[in-house]
């Protein structure tokens, strides 16, 4: 019996994924991009069929409301469900997966819109009822998490017998020109930066003020870049997944007009979350400034440069320390040539199509709720080669660092 698929989201990422899909139709079979506004998946849909000749089917939903989301699923009849649509979403699309008993897959952890916390509490505590419905939620199946999470799990089964330390490493050095924009949805992106950092060490979160500690990381095929250390969500699952994990940091690289703009913004309230009373209406103004800033799928024409985000990972291995590097590089422009979408887009929308792909082939399977290092790597790494996502390892001497100050 062919296959069906539901990609909910036609933003970026959205339109990487609804390509994605087009071009393995194999195993995609009939697919419908469905999101809050219409003429968008139709706009993708069109450039879909001109580039790769297969059709898309398109619809209207609003995700916030599960009876929506069921009928849609059911009128589709998909066999699984990607959620590339906005993380407020996560839970409503899970709930509608569950009653219409069809595999779930995301991009990023669920995220209440009136508190930015990043968690997989709400998630992980469904997983008792996927189990018992017999389908599949795998969450996470972006660059970061997604790929990241299996670079650990890779490391963990071919490098290390423990892993001590890990640092992930997110650079994007790609330009689009602007003084300010951001290379993925506004208001999920400026929540992400401007909360406290944290990370863990000796089994406790340690928390820090924002952007409060910064090193400058020397990135193969970029050079070096100021990267500030953040929270990121993979790091809650790698914690209970990666044995004899002494600490774990996330890091990403900004600029200095990004990092001046969003001080501004931050000073002046525009990233306050909740709502103000403006001449009678009431705003959140995020939300208004997300309405400003330049739409990210927009900036796939403008950008120029690379991307480079990987793992820095030292443990033991047969009783000697080691230290191991994987990264994958990204050409903004070369997926703007491919499928009309900056780097961060596509370096998200390729795994979510490559999860979605190991789960339809039975590669990987499971009843429950799962994140991404608790499948085995390799058919991952493996398309990753293959779909556009090449990856690199780097062998170090036990003391190397790339940090440089
Ligand atoms: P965009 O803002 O470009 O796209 C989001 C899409 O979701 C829009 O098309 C929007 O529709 C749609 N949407 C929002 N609310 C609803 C709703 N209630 N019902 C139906 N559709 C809705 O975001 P991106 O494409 O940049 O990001 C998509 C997801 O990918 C986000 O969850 C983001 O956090 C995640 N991400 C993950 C990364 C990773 O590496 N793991 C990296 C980057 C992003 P409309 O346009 O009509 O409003």
């Amino acid at each position: 019996m062919s296959k069906k698929t539901l990609i909910i989201g036609a933003g970026g990422v959205g339109n990487v994924v609804a390509f994605k899909c087009a071009m393995n139709s194999d195993t995609f079979g009939e697919i419908t991009l469905a999101s809050r506004t219409l003429s968008k998946c139709n706009a993708i849909a069109a450039n879909v069929k001109t580039r790769t000749n297969v059709t898309l089917k398109t619809a209207q939903v609003d995700a916030d409301l599960v009876p929506d989301l069921i009928e849609l699923i059911t009128t589709t009849g998909a066999n699984i469900v990607i959620n590339v649509a906005l993380p407020y979403q996560d839970l409503t699309i899970m709930d509608a997966c569950q009653h219409c008993e069809v595999d779930y897959l995301d991009t990023a952890n669920y995220e209440h819109p009136d508190s930015a916390k990043f968690e997989y509490k709400e998630q992980w505590a469904r997983d008792e009822e996927f189990r018992k419905t017999n389908i599949m939620g795998l969450l996470g199946s972006g660059f970061d998490p997604g790929v990241t999470n299996v670079f650990c799990a890779y490391a963990q089964k071919y490098y290390f017998d423990e892993i001590h330390t890990i640092d992930i490493l997110d650079c994007n050095a790609g330009d689009h020109g602007y003084a300010f924009a951001t290379n993925f949805n506004p208001e999920i992106n400026l929540r992400e930066v401007s909360a406290k950092g944290r990370y863990w060490e000796n089994g406790q979160w340690i928390e820090t003020e924002p952007m409060a500690i910064k090193q400058v990381w020397n990135y193969p095929e970029v050079g070096a870049k100021d990267s500030y250390l953040l929270y990121h969500e993979e790091m809650e699952s790698l914690v209970k997944h990666i044995k004899g994990l002494n600490r774990i940091r996330f890091f990403m690289t900004f600029g200095e007009s990004y990092l001046t703009h969003m001080k501004c913004l931050e000073n002046v309230g525009m990233l306050g979350i909740k709502e103000v009373e403006h001449k009678g209406m009431k705003i959140v103004p995020m939300e208004f400034l997300a309405t400003l800033l330049p739409d990210p799928a927009s900036l796939g024409s403008r950008t120029k440069g690379l991307t480079n985000i990987g793992i820095f990972a030292k443990g033991i291995k047969d009783g000697k320390e080691k230290t191991v590097y994987i990264y994958q590089v990204t050409d903004h422009e070369k997926c703007f040539k491919e499928v009309m979408s900056q780097g961060v887009s596509y370096t998200t929308g390729v795994p979510a199509m490559i999860g979605a792909k190991l789960m339809l082939e039975g590669k990987w399977q499971g009843n429950g709720v799962f994140n991404m290092e608790e499948f085995d790597p390799d058919p991952f790494m493996e398309e990753l080669n293959k779909q556009g996502l090449p990856w690199k390892v780097m062998e170090l001497d036990a003391d190397a660092t790339r940090v440089i100050v």
